[in-house]
């Protein structure tokens, strides 16, 4: 590839984001008072020189401040998975809110109990407990598996993301030890007195640290979705089922984003069988809400123990987690929203948008590949497609996914911004997806021919 020229094509979708957004580069110009001008630092990882804001947004549209409207194929990383704002969401919202009164009352609801047992229905895990995001169920999780086995150690995959957990803040490095990721402002102390760490797809690795008999819990996704996806080779699951078993150790499954592969994410469609497992963003339809199972026997195990402060101050739960509010929006997002039958039409909307990323990879020869779990597709500058997660990371080219993005953006399109991602949702239609084919084979042509 002919990297002057990406540059160039890079400025000159730069110069265009601009000419079709002045009120969105004008609102971030102003915003003095916010930290790095954003409401949250990670809102700068945006291709251009400005985060377009957003105006509105319903279903698979987004429309910006500028009346610029946009296919969502970002879906807030996932957070947006029902669609934005889909109407039995917003119905049981505003009934909760408006006509019944009552947000946050640090008094149940019954909706609590119809949701923990759809979630065993769909995930098998039998008892469930509330978070208002992924990354409070995964700590939580963390610490009722310490407090279980009486261990100090987490396992994570290499360039795994869990939400910011400060254990899970481990790569491995170059001299395939553990080591703190590079830049990360958590916990000031050694990450590898609360950490392990193991290459996905590597039972090997996994098995040599285990061995050492203190690993609490492996947390990992049953696929990478945070490294581009990374999918699992043939056995590699049962082997980490069958090792932490032998070992002692706890296997927690994070479903947060590997929920794209259907109702009971790949928990249900690949049949596994985990301890615990921490799920947080699409559950909600776009309310914050999440959620940790455990298995009866784990729960009641936990229960059992006088010793542990689980209702106080102890070190979990939240005053807002499983409110009122929060509550009411799950239920209606997994009775109502993501149902059998939308994830049917999700999955087979990614197999064509994956079909028409393959075909503009092929017709240029690049040597690049696309991979697909459920509902979500990615692509990666890598081909064969990288087996773990620290090759993943190799692959990365920052200006050309830049390029990319913008690209589509000025076309009226959005992927994530930290990744070459791709979610459905049920509101997607065929037309959305041949229209970002168009555009993707148009921007290869641009940089290749
Ligand atoms: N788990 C996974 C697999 C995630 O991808 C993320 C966020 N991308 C989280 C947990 C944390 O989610 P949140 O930021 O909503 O807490």
């Amino acid at each position: 590839m002919d990297r002057s020229r990406l540059q160039d094509l890079l400025a000159r979708e730069t110069a265009e984001a601009v000419r079709r957004c002045p009120r969105s580069k004008d609102a971030y110009g102003r915003a003095d008072h916010l930290f790095g001008r954003v409401p949250m630092t990670w809102m700068n990882k945006t291709a251009g020189s400005f985060p377009r804001y957003l105006a509105a947004a319903r279903g698979a549209r987004v429309t910006d401040i500028d009346g610029q409207e946009y296919i969502d194929f970002c879906l807030g990383d996932t957070g947006a998975m029902t669609g934005h704002s889909p109407a039995a969401v917003a119905d049981a919202v505003q009934h909760r809110f408006t006509d019944l009164g009552g947000a946050t009352a640090m008094l149940p609801t019954e909706d609590a109990e119809w949701v923990g047992a759809e979630l065993t229905r769909r995930f098998g895990l039998a008892r469930w407990s509330f978070s208002l995001t992924a990354t409070d169920a995964n700590r939580w999780a963390i610490r009722l598996a310490r407090a279980v086995t009486g261990r100090p150690k987490i396992l994570f995959n290499s360039y795994s993301y869990h939400g910011s957990v400060d254990e899970s803040l481990i790569v491995v490095g170059p001299d395939g030890r553990g080591e703190a990721r590079p830049g990360n402002v958590g916990a000031p102390c050694d990450v590898t007195l609360t950490s392990r760490v193991a290459e996905f797809n590597d039972l090997e690795q996994l098995e040599r640290e285990l061995a050492h008999g203190d690993v609490a819990a492996v947390l990992m996704e049953p696929a990478l979705t945070n490294i581009g996806i990374v999918l699992p080779e043939p056995g590699y699951l049962e082997g980490v089922r069958e090792l932490t078993r032998r070992h002692g150790t706890l296997l927690i499954n994070d479903e947060t984003h590997t929920f794209s592969a259907g109702p009971g994410g790949c928990t249900a469609a690949w049949g596994l069988d985990p301890d615990l497992l921490t799920i947080g963003k699409a559950i909600g339809g776009g309310i914050p809400a999440g959620a940790y199972g455990l298995s009866a026997e784990l729960a009641d195990r936990l229960l059992g123990r006088t010793d542990l402060d689980l209702i106080d101050m102890g070190g979990v739960g939240g005053t807002l987690a499983g409110n009122a509010l929060s509550v009411a929006a799950m239920r209606a997002t997994l009775e109502h929203v993501l149902t059998d039958d939308a994830f049917a039409h999700m999955s087979k909307l990614s197999e064509r948008f994956e079909a028409g990323v393959r075909a503009g990879i092929d017709a240029h020869g690049l040597p690049w590949t696309v991979s697909r779990l459920g509902a979500r597709t990615e692509y990666r500058f890598a081909s064969p497609a990288p087996r773990t997660g620290t090759e993943s990371a190799a692959a990365a080219d920052a200006v050309l996914e830049d390029f990319l993005h913008l690209y589509l953006a000025n076309r009226g399109i959005l992927l994530t911004p930290f990744h070459n991602m791709a979610l459905m949702c049920p509101d997607t239609t065929e037309q959305d997806v041949d229209t970002h084919t168009e555009h993707f084979a148009a921007a290869l042509d641009e940089l290749v021919s």
